[in-house]
């Protein structure tokens, strides 16, 4: 656990990112999905850091953070 904590709520929940994904899905003429496949997008997204309970953006606060406490190495 990280005694570091949320600065806009105080939460230590923690922080998520999201990123972007394209699913690609193939059908046979019936309109029957026979295949899919995830495409990750690493140009968009998951640089944006929101906490997990307030969802405020605090990327600018996790990046200054130490690497040990989860911040940039
Ligand atoms: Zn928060």
């Amino acid at each position: 656990m990280s005694a570091v904590k949320c600065p806009k709520c105080g939460s230590d929940s923690g922080y998520y990112t999201k990123r972007r994904v394209t699913l690609n899905t193939a059908y046979d003429f019936s309109g029957e999905a026979w295949d899919s496949e995830v495409h990750n997008d690493s140009n968009n997204g998951g640089k944006i850091k929101r906490c997990c309970d307030c969802r405020k953006n605090i990327t600018a606060f996790v990046d200054g953070l130490p690497a040990e406490a989860g911040g940039k190495s």
